[in-house]
This record gives structure tokens, sequence and C-alpha cells, in this order.
């Protein structure tokens, strides 16, 4: 039996981490992706203003 061996060709996705956002108002928290989802950018509080929430860095920290 020969196996067939499909390559596929993978292309480098470009690196999109996600980006949070929280709601000025509420505080909730929402992700670009869930809100790229939604017709109009808006918190379920109704409120529209949200700031960019970075990521936590991680950072390497030796503890020694
Ligand atoms: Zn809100």
């Amino acid at each position: 039996m020969v196996e067939e061996n499909i390559d596929e060709v993978e292309e480098t996705p470009v690196e999109t981490f996600e980006v949070n956002y929280a709601c000025l108002r509420c505080g909730t928290a929402v992700s670009n992706t869930e809100l790229s989802r939604l017709p109009e950018i808006k918190c379920i509080c109704g409120f529209r203003v949200f700031t960019k929430v970075r990521p936590p860095v991680v950072k390497t920290v030796k503890a020694i």
C-alpha cells in the first residue's frame, strides 16, 4: 500500500494576538474578535467607549 503524502502549503499566519477591550463604564472585557462579530461596537451595558487592554507582558523574571 502506498500512502499518499499530501503536502499542504501552509502559509505562515500573520501573528494576530488578541486585543482586549474594556468598557469604560462597566469594565466588561471584550476581545476584538468578539467585537468584530457584533454589528456595532457596543457593550452589553450600552456604552460604546472602550479602552484597549493590553495583555500582560510575559516577563521572565528570575527570582534568584
Ligand atoms: Zn459596559
